[in-house]
């Protein structure tokens, strides 16, 4: 039978993927959302959680589609009532706050899963599978995107916890720590902030790779005309090129998939397995390289951003 489901917060990632996803998963049932502003057609609606987990106990699973600074007090609220939760990325606005998530569904006996959805797109089992087999060189990341086209007037990216082009720059991590056969660190980072801005509109990241192969991330929320998702590996035998955020792999310049869009398809199939073997997903190691440049950057003061 279908699990019981609750999305919190119809803004444009629900609208975009979630509802479509969960429509098209028969695992799924989307029962109600809950939302301060808008309504689903055809399920019930709730203006705040609290009303959602009181009326409606044998709504078993709470998907959070809300900015990362609402996240935590949402995510306990739903733990505490028992209910199972689906986090957008990033999991939280701090590390803290998704290691106590974390310990909150452990003590109520319920899944939590911190989504990462460009390691779900499609060719990334591909590029992973293919790097397991040869000795890295090198690793450029080149994730560059206009923020005036992705994000229109979304003022939450440019305030505390926000985290700025990370907002974009956290699902090419997040395919990094998919990727790699072993673990790297932050070793260096700048990041830019527009001088009225409390988030960062660029950042270059540097990484110690264990076996000294030269590995940075470039992030830029400026680029205007065509868009740029890529990471680019060389190896002891051949390259790769990972493009569109994950649907396109070339290896040796040669095109060898050219996938579609099934983040969220992929994602809703990972929960509901979850749920059905009582397992928890939380990997924060997306967040903790994020963090990390919040901590080691250098800062810089650029050009003010106004939309
Ligand atoms: P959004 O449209 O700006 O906001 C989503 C919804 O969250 C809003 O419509 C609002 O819903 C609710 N919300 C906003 N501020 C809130 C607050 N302070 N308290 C409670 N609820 C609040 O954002 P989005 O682009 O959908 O992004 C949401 C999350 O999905 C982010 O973490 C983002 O990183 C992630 N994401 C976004 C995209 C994308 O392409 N946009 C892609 C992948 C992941 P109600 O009006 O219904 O209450």
């Amino acid at each position: 039978m279908a699990e019981k489901l609750a999305l919190v917060g119809i803004g444009k990632i629900a609208r975009d993927q979630h509802i479509p996803a969960i429509g098209a998963n028969p695992d799924w049932s989307l029962e109600a959302a809950v939302s301060r502003h808008a309504t689903v057609e055809g399920i019930d609606h709730f203006e705040t959680l609290d009303a959602l987990l009181e009326t409606r106990p044998d709504i078993t699973t709470v998907s959070l589609a809300i900015p990362p600074q609402p996240r935590f007090a949402y995510a306990a609220a739903a733990l505490r009532a028992g209910r199972n939760v689906m986090l957008e990325k990033p999991p939280g606005q701090s590390l803290a706050e998704c290691y106590a998530l974390e310990a909150l569904a452990k003590e109520n006996g319920v899944t939590i899963f911190a989504t990462w959805h460009s390691r779900h797109a499609d060719c990334v089992p591909d590029l992973k599978a293919w790097l397991a087999e040869r000795t890295l060189k090198k690793l450029t990341i080149t994730w560059k995107e206009d923020v005036r086209l992705w994000h229109p007037g979304q003022e939450w990216i440019w305030e505390p916890g926000g985290m700025g082009v990370f907002d974009p720059g956290i699902n090419a991590l997040s395919i990094l720590t998919e990727i790699l056969p072993h673990p790297v660190h932050l070793s260096g980072a700048t990041l830019e902030f527009p001088e009225n801005r409390d988030t960062p509109i660029a950042a270059r990241l540097e990484f110690a790779d264990p076996s000294g192969a030269p590995m940075t991330a470039d992030f830029d929320w400026r680029q205007e005309g065509p868009q740029t998702w890529n990471i680019e590996i060389d190896t002891d035998r051949g390259s790769a090129r990972l493009s569109l955020g994950g649907e396109r792999l070339e290896i040796d310049g040669a095109l060898v998939k050219q996938g579609a869009n099934h983040e969220y398809a992929n994602l809703y199939a990972r929960m509901a397995a979850l749920v059905k073997a009582g397992e928890s997903d939380m990997d924060l190691s997306p967040m903790i390289h994020v963090c990390d440049a919040f901590s080691l950057g250098k800062r810089v003061v650029t050009a003010p951003f106004h939309y």
